[in-house]
């Protein structure tokens, strides 16, 4: 029957008016910001048809960095990853759009960014795992997590005037 070949729909037949809207957590980290690819960054995300819900320019303390990595307080990086993240200003953001927690992390491309495909972010301007230029939330789970984390305040409900001509 059509409804149950709608459930077990494939991505692609997904993005034809099936994915919902939800919001991911990306952070340009330190090196990112140091290297002058925050414009590039937004505006590939930008580009893309996502909308940008919330934004900071910020250095975090190291509690804040250890609360925000915590999932991996055990890893033997994880000291070297919280230094890296205290160590300068990050551009902490929030932006929306269908899948875009999946699709953005196909933007910023693999964690290794010798394993990251030309075209994404890390494919593009990065070489080492611990200066890996971007940060996106892996799941609509943790997204919600990392955005309360980040922005308490909470985030814009603005509406962007293109979305009838990015969404159908
Ligand atoms: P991602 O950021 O792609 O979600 P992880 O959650 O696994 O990847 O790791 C978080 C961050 O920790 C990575 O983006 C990277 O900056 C750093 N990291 C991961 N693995 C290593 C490693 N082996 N050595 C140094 N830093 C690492």
């Amino acid at each position: 029957a059509p409804s149950n070949r709608q459930k077990t729909s494939s991505k692609s037949e997904k993005y034809q008016g099936e994915a919902t809207m939800e919001s991911t957590f990306i952070m340009i980290k330190p090196d990112g910001v140091q290297r002058g690819l925050i414009g590039e960054i937004i505006s590939r995300f930008e580009k893309k048809g996502f909308y940008l819900k919330a934004m900071k320019f910020i250095t975090v303390e190291r509690s804040f960095a250890e609360k925000h990595y915590a999932d991996l307080a055990t890893k033997p990086f994880f000291g070297g990853l919280v230094e890296y993240i205290i160590s300068g200003p990050v551009v902490a953001m929030v932006w929306e759009g269908k899948d875009v927690v999946a699709t953005g992390r196909r933007i910023i491309g693999a964690t290794r960014p010798w394993e990251a495909s030309p075209g994404t972010i890390r494919g593009d301007f990065a070489v080492e795992v611990g200066r890996n230029v971007i940060h996106g939330s892996d799941a609509v789970e943790s997204a919600q997590k990392e955005i309360a984390l980040w922005f308490p305040e909470g985030v814009s409900e603005w509406k962007s005037q293109m979305h009838p001509w990015i969404y159908e």
